[in-house]
């Protein structure tokens, strides 16, 4: 628990730097942070996972849906903690001298909720909500909106499968990020720039994709721009997603900050109201409703499987899976997400994305990534029922009376 406090620590740190000149996936991107850089240096987060990552295991079936308790305060609707660990049978404690709750199973800690703190762990992997716990009334709470678009769902997909696709993905689109007039972010010492990088990913993706039945398309297959003019390069990338009729959307970048930060982070769209990870104030397209938003339960399924994948198989600093209104997911007409696979901004980090060998591990990590989201969707499918073939004598015996 110690090196989870630390671990939070150097995180929590992390977490004021301002986001990415990667954001050049951005132009309509997510709320400006409004926190102030720190003043003193930011140090490394840890190179592993906070936890080590369980095996993956099949959903649990469906129990229907029920309604939570809310406690409205603040202007908001609210569920305790304690609420949530019972729905799931679980155990809700407070952590000692911490304004924080734990949620575990006879296995140990399933979920680590803190006051204040917009990330949360469940199974090792670290999260992102869109508002941060409150602490009040001797008990800690969570946002409706968060525990039924990101907990619930995270925990019981079997409660959404009706929210989900109904047929397994075979089509998807790769969007390699940036490209021609656009480098995206850039190593200059190392001569590696984020456009190229991008597009190698995606086609040693493609090949391992297709190698296992899936149907690849790529936004582009060379160096060029699908438009002069960002905004309408982005929204280019998803049209073309949706002329293919794209079962997946998948938007591949690398990131820069500054140096000392590097790691993984995994994106999809927010829900409609739900703040972009590290804003706290409200915009004009929170309220919106877009093309992708049909799709929150898939996103965060796919997401957050990019995301495990990713971090068990590169053991790479987590960065967590976040949300952001970024402008190339916004009108996808399918499950979205946006991958940022390391940071060019980080000497050490960067020479490993200039081998052939890490962009492989990258890609084979993706792969698995969405081979797990289908696993889950096909798990969470009806069954049909087929009736009992009769046998021979019994089934004789039966006609005859
Ligand atoms: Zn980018």
């Amino acid at each position: 628990m110690a090196r989870y406090y630390f671990t939070r620590w150097l995180l929590s740190s992390a977490l004021l730097v301002v986001l990415s000149a990667c954001a050049g996936a951005q132009q309509t991107g997510p709320t400006v942070r409004t926190e102030a850089p720190p003043a003193t240096p930011i140090p490394a987060p840890p190179l592993t996972a906070p936890a080590p990552l369980p095996v993956r295991v099949a959903p649990t079936r469906p129990d229907g849906p029920k309604l939570w308790p809310t406690t409205s305060f603040r202007g908001a609707d609210f569920i305790d903690v304690r609420d949530i660990a019972k729905r799931f049978g679980l155990k809700a404690d407070w952590v000692k001298g911490k304004p924080a709750m734990t949620i575990s199973d006879k296995n140990g800690v399933r979920f680590t909720f803190e006051e204040k703190q917009h990330d949360f762990y469940f199974d090792g992997l670290r999260i992102f909500l869109g508002e941060a716990p409150v602490q009040e009334k001797d008990t800690l709470w969570l946002t409706k909106l968060d525990v039924i678009k990101t907990v619930a769902p995270l925990f019981r997909p079997a409660d959404h499968a009706a929210l989900l696709p109904a047929a397994l993905p075979k089509v998807i689109v790769l969007d390699p990020g940036h490209g021609g007039i656009d480098p995206g972010t850039e190593n200059k010492k190392l001569k590696l720039n984020e456009k190229s990088l991008a597009l190698d990913v995606s086609l040693r993706l493609k090949k391992i994709l297709e190698s296992r039945g899936w149907q690849v398309l790529l936004t582009r297959t060379d160096d060029r721009e699908l438009s002069k003019y960002k905004t309408v390069d982005l929204q280019m990338r998803a049209d073309f997603a949706n002329k293919q009729k794209a079962d997946l959307f998948l938007s591949i970048h690398f990131n820069a900050a500054d140096e000392a930060v590097r790691g993984v982070e995994v994106y999809s769209l927010p829900a409609q109201f739900m703040l972009s990870s590290g804003s706290t104030k409200e915009d004009d397209r929170t309220k919106q409703s877009y093309p992708n938003n049909r799709f929150d339960y898939a996103n965060l399924l796919l997401g957050s499987e990019l995301h495990r994948a990713m971090i068990s198989s590169l053991k790479a600093s987590d960065r967590g899976y976040k949300r952001a209104r970024w402008g190339v997911l916004l009108q996808a007409e399918c499950p979205a997400a946006l991958v940022e696979c390391a940071y060019l901004s980080n000497d050490a980090e960067a020479r490993r994305a200039g081998t052939p060998e890490y962009r492989q591990k990258i890609a084979e990590a993706l792969a698995t990534g969405l081979q797990n989201y289908s696993a889950t969707l096909e798990a969470l499918r009806p069954k049909p029922t087929v009736p009992a073939e009769p046998t021979g004598t019994s089934g004789a015996a039966k006609a005859k009376k």
